[in-house]
């Protein structure tokens, strides 16, 4: 079989599919590797590390996919490019069929078999395979980052000629895989580091990491690990006592989602109004619309004193561990399939079976 690996065409993303470690990992299958030129240069990996671990260059992506069996990416391809495609090729990655009909569209034209990762069942057996869990904890270590370089204040506490510096209260909203790995890192960085979900299993883990558990006297655990919608009454208390805390923390990292819907919206405008100035939000759930009634997806803005981020795609912009973590997962993920240079489906397999797409009808 062969594999393709073409660049990445979504504006601003830098990550790739195919590390060369899993690249020579792949060819120890039977496979054979096919990179586009460039294809690994976002995040760092060069044309000649590819080669070196026994791929074969070509120069654009019809070249690289055109009679490939299994395409690897991480965004899904335009839908032109996927109606070049082989038919009946396998194809892996974040491919949301479902977000855009025309992509959906294409994929079932062409009769493709589509792995979109999002659909992956989250088992124990599954956890070396979790994009979203890998691409997720990226993207928590980076909010706190940026809001570390947004705030105008010290994160640690600091005992200076010039006086004590109190520490910055950071409050971290959803406490899934990105929200622990925000809390873990503020807590690196000397914040004094605050959490909250609706899964109070979380409490736990948010203290296992230093972090203290902010009890809004709201409890909604849903199905397979995930948040159900709070019903109104729920909602209304946990924004109450909420706009009350907020008065007294100076940075927000928001993380809350739930599958399948926009972000809960849980700062609402008048929370921020009521926050100190110079207070910093960062929106992870930006990209389903945010937690925060201000934020603009894809912009920081100021919104009367208080700084509020909606970064998109942060995954990408730490893509070279991103990537060596999101290829490693489709590593796992393929060599369900990948067998001694053929593609052999077992869809008694239920990680198989769940994620492809369409899906199958049942036998
Ligand atoms: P996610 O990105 O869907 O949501 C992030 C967090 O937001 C969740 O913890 C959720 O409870 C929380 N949230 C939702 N609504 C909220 C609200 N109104 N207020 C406050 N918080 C709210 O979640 P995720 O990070 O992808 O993971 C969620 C769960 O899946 C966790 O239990 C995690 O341990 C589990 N998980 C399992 C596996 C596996 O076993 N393979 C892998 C990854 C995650």
């Amino acid at each position: 079989i062969t594999i393709g690996v073409a660049s990445e065409t979504a504006a601003g993303e830098r990550r790739v599919a195919l590390t060369p470690e899993t690249c020579k990992k792949l060819i120890a299958r039977g496979a054979k590797v096919r990179v586009q030129r460039g294809a690994g240069r976002g995040a760092s990996f060069t044309d000649q590390a590819y080669v070196d671990a026994g791929a074969e260059l070509a120069d654009d992506a019809a070249a690289t996919l055109g009679d490939a069996d299994l395409v690897l990416c991480v965004q899904p391809p335009e839908p032109a490019a996927l109606s070049r495609l082989r038919e009946g090729a396998t194809l892996v990655g974040l491919l949301a069929p479902q977000a855009d009909a025309a992509r959906g569209e294409a994929i079932v034209a062409r009769g493709l078999q589509a792995f979109p990762l999002e659909r992956l069942p989250r088992t124990t057996r599954a956890q070396a395979m979790d994009v979203l869990s890998s691409q997720a904890g990226m993207a928590g270590y980076k909010a706190v980052l940026i809001a570390a370089t947004l705030a105008p204040r010290f994160f640690p506490m600091l005992t200076t000629a010039a006086g004590t510096i109190r520490p910055s209260k950071v409050l971290v909203i959803g406490a899934g895989v990105a929200g622990l790995q925000a809390i873990a890192t503020a807590k690196r960085l000397g914040a004094q580091v605050e959490g909250f979900d609706v899964r109070p299993e979380t409490r736990e883990q948010i203290e296992s990491l230093g972090g203290k558990f902010l009890d809004l006297g709201v409890s909604a655990a849903g199905e397979g690990g995930y948040a159900r919608q709070l019903t109104d009454e729920e909602r209304a208390e946990q924004q109450r006592r909420l706009g009350e805390h907020l008065k007294n923390v100076d940075v927000i990292v928001c993380t809350a989602a739930v599958p399948g819907r926009p972000a809960p919206k849980i700062v609402s405008a008048a929370m921020v109004g009521g926050m100190k100035p110079g207070s910093v939000i960062v929106d992870l759930a930006a990209e389903t619309g945010g937690n925060c009634e201000r934020t603009q997806p894809g912009e920081t803005v100021d919104a009367d004193g208080v700084t509020v981020a909606g970064p998109l795609n942060l995954a990408s912009s730490g893509a070279v561990h991103a990537s060596e973590m999101y290829a490693r997962n489709v590593l796992n993920f393929v060599s369900l399939f990948v067998d001694g240079g053929e593609l052999k489906f077992d869809w008694n397999d239920e990680l198989l079976a769940k994620t492809v797409w369409p899906e199958r009808a049942a036998a």
